[in-house]
């Protein structure tokens, strides 16, 4: 009878529930949108009760639009935006303000104070991370710092705070269950990454009392009971979206790798038993792992304007209608005739890290025309990736042969194409492409039973296309040259 498994997706703009049957396949998918909110200067908040009730919807949706009855469900999984930061009141329930999303920008100072006060090594080689206004730790200082009365409450106690996934599970069991996963809280800059618990010393850098945190529980495991319209279900995954694609993507091996290709890149690769610690500047943070299992490593590096740079084609330019579409005008040319575009609208990423880069287009001739910047736009997010894989290669020094992709813009079947000959890679993009929220109904359905193991993983999401590297070495070489000497060009923008 329980034969399905519910995954909860929560995204940065909308939740998802997703059903996935024995065989691993999604059967039903319902989305609901919810507000951004956007207070001046560079603020980004969303509504913590509003998510909520999101995913409540598309729950109770999901389930009337397929027919499948709450007694058919075996376990639920979570996966979620990571860094997002919900402080609530342990009584009432009721967030004591907006969450503080992670694109918000509102700690960049206290940040840099953590630069200048030369904490940077310490930070890094306990949690991986390098100091940003990115990770929870600075927002739940501002929370406790500037809501009224909210410190005096956090250290009586009375306050809880959370990664989106323990919000959601504390809700979801009734207020049963305060726990979230590693793959979350090595995301906070409060977990130490290389002893695997919250860090005393970090949490009295931050001033965070140390009851406000949730337990942490490997990715795969026991995580209390939903309340879904009368039935009781066990909770068996929570995990960080990246790292849930990562397993969605079934990169268990050392070395594996995976790029989500969205608004953003991300790419993560599974480092192993160890952690590796980057001379560029990549992150380090854990991976889902399955309770039983020892934990595991993972390198994370990010592109700020991937797909981004499609839509900037569309919207701003409104040289093409539709992302689709610029494979077809991409396609028109016999190669980039030169024309280089470094879409740095707000800085480059790793491995450069360079914060007053901007947008530069390159090598335009009186030949070049529409079809060229559509086709560099394109070329831009596989050179940007390219660098990453680069720099993560070095980083462990091997060579990487493999890429699997997903993501909107994995789509695109140029922007594969020169990914691989770019990067002298094979990119593999299997046949599902809910990389994220697949991650966490494989974990979930393991640890209940469902699904015997991650050897059964196997005939799941078959790879669908393969784009094996085909471009000769120097005609790479040349390509990417001119591409180095573009970023060069766009770093000496001020
Ligand atoms: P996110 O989860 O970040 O919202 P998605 O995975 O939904 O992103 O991907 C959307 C992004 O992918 C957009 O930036 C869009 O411009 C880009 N995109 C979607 N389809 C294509 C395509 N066929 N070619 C190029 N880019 C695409």
């Amino acid at each position: 009878m329980k034969k399905y498994i519910l995954a909860l997706d929560e995204g940065t703009t909308s939740a998802r529930s997703i059903l996935f049957d024995a065989s691993g396949k999604a059967v039903c998918t319902s989305q609901k949108e919810f507000s951004q909110h956007y207070p001046p200067p560079v603020w980004v908040e969303q509504d913590a009760e509003e998510i909520f009730d999101a995913h409540c919807f598309t729950m109770r949706d999901c389930l009337e639009k397929s027919g499948i009855g709450p007694g058919m469900i075996a376990a639920i999984g979570v996966t979620n935006q990571r860094e997002t930061t919900v402080v609530w009141d342990k009584e009432t329930g009721r967030p004591v303000c907006p969450a503080i999303v992670w694109q918000c920008r509102r700690t960049a100072d206290e940040a840099k104070k953590l630069l200048d006060g030369g904490y940077e090594e310490m930070i890094r080689s306990k949690t991986g991370l390098i100091p940003d206004a990115y990770f929870s730790a600075t927002k739940i200082k501002w929370i406790l710092d500037n809501v009224p009365g909210a410190r005096e409450k956090a250290e009586a106690g009375k306050l809880l705070f959370g990664t989106v996934d323990t919000w959601l599970v504390w809700k979801l069991t009734g207020a049963k269950s305060f726990v979230t996963d590693p793959t979350n809280a090595s995301r906070t800059m409060l977990y130490n990454i290389n002893e695997n618990r919250w860090d005393e010393e970090l949490c009295r850098l931050f001033g965070v009392p140390q009851s406000m945190l949730p337990e942490v529980r490997p990715s795969g495991g026991e995580f209390g009971y939903a309340d879904l319209m009368g039935e009781r279900i066990p909770i068996t995954a929570i995990a960080g979206d990246q790292q849930a694609a990562l397993f969605g993507q079934k990169c268990f091996g050392e070395g594996d790798l995976k790029c989500t290709y969205g608004t953003g890149c991300f790419l993560l690769m599974n480092t192993g038993e160890k952690p590796v610690k980057s001379a560029n500047r990549l992150l380090t943070s854990v991976g889902a792992t399955l309770a039983g299992e020892k934990p595991q490593y993972v390198l994370e590096g990010s592109v700020f304007v991937g797909g981004a740079v499609i839509q900037w084609l569309r919207d701003s330019l409104g040289i093409i209608k539709n992302s689709a579409e610029s494979e077809e005008h991409a396609l028109r040319l016999s190669d980039n005739g030169g024309v280089y575009l470094v879409p740095a609208f707000s800085g480059l990423a790793a491995p450069y890290w360079d914060m007053a880069a901007r947008g530069t287009l390159v090598g335009l001739t009186r030949g070049a025309g529409r079809d060229h910047i559509i086709r560099a736009a394109l070329e831009s997010i596989a050179f940007q990736t390219g660098d990453v894989i680069r720099a993560m290669s070095e980083d462990v020094g091997k060579k990487i042969g493999e890429l699997k992709v997903d993501g909107g813009a994995s789509a695109n079947g140029f922007l594969m194409r020169f990914q691989a000959d770019i990067s002298a890679l094979k990119v593999i993009r299997p046949c599902l492409r809910e990389a994220t929220a697949a991650g966490a109904a494989y974990l979930a359905g393991i640890a209940c039973g469902l699904y015997p193991g991650r050897e059964a993983l196997k005939t799941f999401s078959p790879e669908c296309d393969v784009f094996e590297p085909e471009m000769p070495d120097t005609e790479r070489e040349r390509l990417l040259s001119g591409w180095n000497r573009a970023v060069r060009a766009c770093r000496a923008a001020e």
